[in-house]
């Protein structure tokens, strides 16, 4: 059969058919880099996604820091990462880099701050 991916991979966004059977892929026409391939057929076999969001922060001069994951999880358990994410609360100081959940429900992806609150 054939599908049409538009690549994330980076801004070009290319639009990629894919003739594949299942989660074979037989050829691809479309990419302009060999990513482009590599990411059809992730999408197709086990499909991705990174997140970016923020947690509550008392004691600090900001009320909030943003946080990011350090991999990618699968596409369909973004929602219960959001949920984790939701749950946390960080006591100021909070530095770049600290993780605020190791291996989020077992993932294989840190949840990690990206930006300094300092303390009130
Ligand atoms: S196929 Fe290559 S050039 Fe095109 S969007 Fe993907 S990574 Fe970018």
């Amino acid at each position: 059969m054939k599908t049409v991916f538009t690549c994330i991979v980076c801004p070009n966004g290319c639009e990629i058919e894919a003739e594949h059977e299942g989660k074979q892929v037989l050829s691809v026409t479309g990419a302009r880099c060999p990513k482009g391939e590599a990411y059809v057929k992730q999408e197709l076999s086990d499909p991705r996604r990174t997140i970016a969001s923020s947690v509550c922060v008392t004691g600090g001069v900001l009320p909030l820091v943003s946080v990011r994951l350090t991999a990618a999880v699968p596409r369909d358990r973004i929602f219960d990462v959001m949920r984790e994410i939701n749950r946390v609360t960080l006591t100021a100081p909070v530095k770049i880099g600290d993780v605020v959940i190791r291996n989020v429900l077992g993932l294989d992806s840190d949840v990690i701050a990206t930006k300094n609150v300092d303390a009130e």
